[in-house]
C-alpha cells in the first residue's frame, strides 16, 4: 500500500519503519525542518543534545528492544542518577531511601509515611481503581496534609500547572512504578542514555526507512486529509508555499489532537474523545556552562517563588567528556500553551532565571554561561482527566483507512519515547490484521 505518515517524531518514524519492513511504500510528512519531534536534538557547538533532556528507564522495554533490533545496543549506557529537592531555599539529596529518611522539610513521621505509601503504590497492580480519583484527592486522603503540601502537591502543581487538581491518580501510580522499576538493589535510580544522543536512533530509523524504499518530506505541513465515502483519498500539504496533493491508500496521523482537528473533523463521538485531552507546553533553556552547577542530575524545585520547575544537569548523568568537558544544564518549565513565558524575550527570561540560579547556588555567576539555546514545545504533556480509559480514542478512526497515534493514547503510563514505540507497534499490528 501507499502509506502516508503525518509527523516525523518517534511515533511517526517507528510506524513508518515497521510498515516499510512489511513492504509498504511509506511517505513521512514532517512540518518542521528536522525529524525526531520532541526527542529531536540541536547542535550545541560541536555536539548533539536533545532539545528537551531525555533518558530511558530500565522498564522501557519496547524502545530497548528496538535499539537492539537496530544494532545500537552498544550505544545505550546506563548511569546512576541523582535527585535533589530545592525546598526552604536549601538543596536536599533525594535519591535513595536513606535520603528520604533524612529529608528535613517534613517530620520524621511523614518521612516514614512517604516511604511506606510509595512502597504500597509500587506493589499495586490494578491501576484502574486509581483512575477514578484525582491525584490531589487521593494524596490528601492517604498521605495527609504535610506530605501533600510540602512534597507531592508542589510537584503536581509544578508539573501540571493550572490542571494540577484534575489529573488522575493513575498517572502518579504509573510514575511510581516506572521510578521503582529503574532502581537497583541499593535503591539507586539507574537511567539509560544513547551516548551519541537520541539522534542515533532517529538517524538509524531514517536510514532503514529509506533503504526499504520509503520517502521523507521535511518542511511539509499537512493541511487537510480528504475523504469520500468513509475513505481517505488524498492529503494536501504545503511545501515552499505551494499546496500539493498526495494520493494515498492509508494515513497514520501522529500529530497532537488539536492539530489533527485542523486537517479533518470527524463530527462524531470520536472527535469529542480527541477533544478531551488538553496539553501543556514546555519551555526549556539549554545552558552550556564552564563550571558544574550542582552535584545532582535532577533538581525538583519545591518553591513557589522560583519561576521554573526543574534543573536537569545532563553532564551529572553522562560524562562531560562527550561534551568537550563542558557542563550542560537544562532549565525546564511545563506551562499552559498560552502562558506569558512563551511570548517573553528569551534574554530577559534567562536573566530572570539567572537571579534564581544564583540563590540556588550562590557561587553561580552569569559568566559561567558559554552559550545557550531556548526551545519550546506546544504539546509536551497531555492532560488526561479521571476515568480516561472510558474516553481514550482508539487508534482506528471512524474513517476506514485513517489511524491516529499520539501521546493522548498513551495511558495509564506517562508519555515517553518507549510508549511512542509501543503504540507504533500496536498500530502497525492493527493495520496488518485489517489489510492483509
Ligand atoms: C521537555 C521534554 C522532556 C522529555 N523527556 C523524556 C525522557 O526523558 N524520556 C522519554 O522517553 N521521553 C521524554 N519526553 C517525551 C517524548 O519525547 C515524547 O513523548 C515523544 O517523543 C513523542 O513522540 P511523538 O512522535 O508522538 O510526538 P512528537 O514528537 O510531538 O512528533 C509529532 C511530529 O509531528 C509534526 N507535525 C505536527 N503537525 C504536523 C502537520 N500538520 N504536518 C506534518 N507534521 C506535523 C511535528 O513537527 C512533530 O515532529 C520528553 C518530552 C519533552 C517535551
Amino acid at each position: 500500500m501507499n502509506v502516508s505518515v503525518i509527523g516525523g517524531g518517534v511515533t511517526g518514524l517507528v510506524t513508518a519503519y515497521k510498515l516499510s519492513k512489511e513492504g509498504h511504500k511509506v511517505t513521512i510528512f514532517e512540518s518542521s525542518y528536522f525529524l525526531g519531534g520532541q526527542a529531536s536534538v540541536v547542535n550545541l557547538g560541536g555536539y548533539k543534545i536533545e532539545r528537551g533532556y531525555h533518558h530511558l528507564f530500565r522498564n522501557d522495554t519496547e524502545i530497548i528492544e528496538l535499539i537492539d533490533e537496530l544494532n545500537l545496543s552498544n550505544s545505550l549506557k546506563w548511569y546512576k542518577s541523582s535527585v535533589g529537592m530545592y525546598s526552604n531555599k536549601k538543596l536536599y539529596p533525594f535519591s535513595t531511601p536513606k535520603d528520604l529518611l533524612n529529608y528535613k522539610p517534613i517530620s520524621i513521621l511523614s518521612r516514614f509515611k512517604l516511604g511506606l505509601v510509595s512502597l504500597y503504590l509500587k506493589r499495586q497492580k490494578n491501576w484502574k481503581k486509581y483512575e477514578k480519583v484525582t491525584a490531589q484527592n487521593w494524596m490528601k486522603k492517604h498521605v495527609g496534609n504535610e506530605i501533600y503540601n510540602k512534597v507531592w502537591g508542589p510537584l503536581l502543581k509544578a508539573k501540571f500547572g493550572f490542571f494540577y487538581n484534575k489529573v488522575n491518580m493513575s498517572w502518579f501510580w504509573s510514575k511510581m512504578i516506572t521510578r521503582f522499576a529503574s532502581r537497583n538493589k541499593k535503591g539507586e535510580e539507574i537511567l539509560g542514555y544513547l551516548i551519541h544522543s537520541f539522534d542515533e536512533l532517529i538517524e538509524e530509523l531514517v536510514k532503514r526507512i529509506e533503504e526499504n524504499g520509503g520517502m521523507i518530506l521535511l518542511n511539509s505541513k499537512v493541511i487537510s486529509i480528504n475523504h469520500t465515502s468513509n475513505r481517505v483519498n488524498n492529503i494536501e500539504y504545503v511545501k515552499s508555499n505551494t499546496v500539493n496533493k498526495f494520493d494515498t491508500d492509508l494515513v497514520i496521523a501522529t500529530i497532537p489532537n488539536y492539530e489533527l482537528k485542523n486537517l479533518i473533523n470527524f463530527e462524531t463521538d470520536y472527535q469529542k474523545k480527541l477533544d478531551t485531552a488538553e496539553y501543556l507546553g514546555a519551555s526549556v533553556f539549554i545552558l552550556k556552562l564552564n563550571k558544574r552547577f550542582s552535584k545532582y542530575y535532577w533538581i525538583n524545585i519545591i518553591d513557589e517563588d522560583v519561576p521554573f520547575l526543574g534543573l536537569i544537569e545532563h553532564t551529572n548523568l553522562v560524562e562531560k567528556k562527550y561534551y568537550g568537558n563542558e557542563h550542560i544544564l537544562y532549565i525546564t518549565n511545563y506551562l499552559h500553551y498560552k502562558d506569558d513565558v512563551f511570548s517573553k524575550d528569551k534574554d530577559d527570561l534567562l536573566n530572570e532565571y539567572i537571579d534564581h540560579l544564583k540563590i540556588i547556588n550562590p557561587k553561580f555567576n552569569k559568566d559561567w554561561i558559554k552559550n545557550y539555546i531556548y526551545n519550546s514545545v506546544s504539546a509536551a504533556q497531555p492532560l488526561l482527566p479521571v476515568n480516561y480509559s472510558l474516553i481514550k480514542p482508539s487508534f482506528k478512526s471512524p474513517i476506514k483507512n485513517l489511524y491516529v497515534g499520539n501521546t493522548s493514547q498513551i495511558y495509564p503510563e506517562d508519555r515517553g519515547t518507549n510508549y511512542s514505540v509501543k503504540i507504533a507497534g500496536e498500530i502497525v499490528s492493527l493495520i496488518i490484521k485489517e489489510f492483509k
